[in-house]
């Protein structure tokens, strides 16, 4: 069965492709994460269809509370039956009094930034027995607004997470100042500063690219992709 969802995700399986071709990777090296915050159900409910048949199975929140109605058992949500055959993966600014409960519901958190969370962290998974893969965010464009290390901060971080925490991380993600393809100042040299910073500490992951500059993204060596409007239509 055809649905626009369907049709949207294919659109966006074909990009993926094409762009992995032109800079000679393959479509398998990317992971793709339907980011479905702010759909309305009939959407999500869609794209379970195509999990279901075997595709789309990385799915991305950004508000912890928001993704428990609709992943969480607990609080019976709305898609509690579909969670055990995904991956979720937390992508939004995490507060420290919601570490448990992130522990507890998601597969990855893709945003730790700081200290304080870092060892909220280690608490939470310590009893939760839960442990989440762990993505540190950097704040490549230095926006005074915006969560994540300062790059010239990030190799020391690294280090206190590996050694005072324990903790190691397994990527980097970033997220370019927005508008940045509208002001014709590319997101180019964030994805290349963030591949830069993670080729120097060793680590493995990028999550960059979003609907707007993913292709450019995977060009820039992306291994994970975060795409809501593209794949499920604007949100609310
Ligand atoms: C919302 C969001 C996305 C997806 O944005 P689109 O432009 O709709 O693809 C990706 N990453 C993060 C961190 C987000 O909050």
């Amino acid at each position: 069965m055809s649905t626009y969802i369907s049709q949207l995700h294919a659109n966006i399986l074909d990009r993926i492709e094409a762009a992995a071709k032109r800079s000679g990777r393959t479509a398998a090296d990317i992971c793709l994460t339907a980011v479905s915050k702010q759909q309305p159900d009939n959407r999500i409910k869609d794209m379970l269809a195509i999990t279901h048949s075997g595709g789309q199975t990385v799915f991305g929140e950004n508000k912890v509370q928001e993704a428990q109605g609709r992943w969480g058992a607990k609080e019976q949500g709305s898609f509690a039956d579909a969670r055990a055959n995904i991956q979720l993966r937390m992508i939004g600014p995490l507060q420290t009094n919601k570490a448990v409960a992130a522990c507890e519901l998601f597969d990855v958190i893709e945003t730790l930034d700081r200290e304080k969370l870092a060892k909220a962290l280690v608490k939470a998974m310590d009893k939760t027995g839960r442990q989440p893969e762990l993505f540190v965010q950097v704040n490549t464009g230095e926006e005074p607004q915006k969560a994540g290390v300062a790059p010239h901060d990030l190799d020391g971080f690294i280090k206190t997470l590996r050694t005072i925490y324990g903790l190691h991380p397994v990527g980097l993600m970033c997220i370019p100042p927005a508008g940045t393809l509208i002001s014709g100042q590319a997101p180019g040299p964030h994805f290349a500063l963030l591949a830069k910073l993670a080729a120097r500490n060793g680590i493995q992951s990028l999550s960059m690219g979003m609907s707007g500059d993913f292709e450019i993204a995977i060009e820039f060596g992306a291994t994970h992709i975060r795409v809501g409007s593209a794949l499920f239509g604007a949100r609310d």
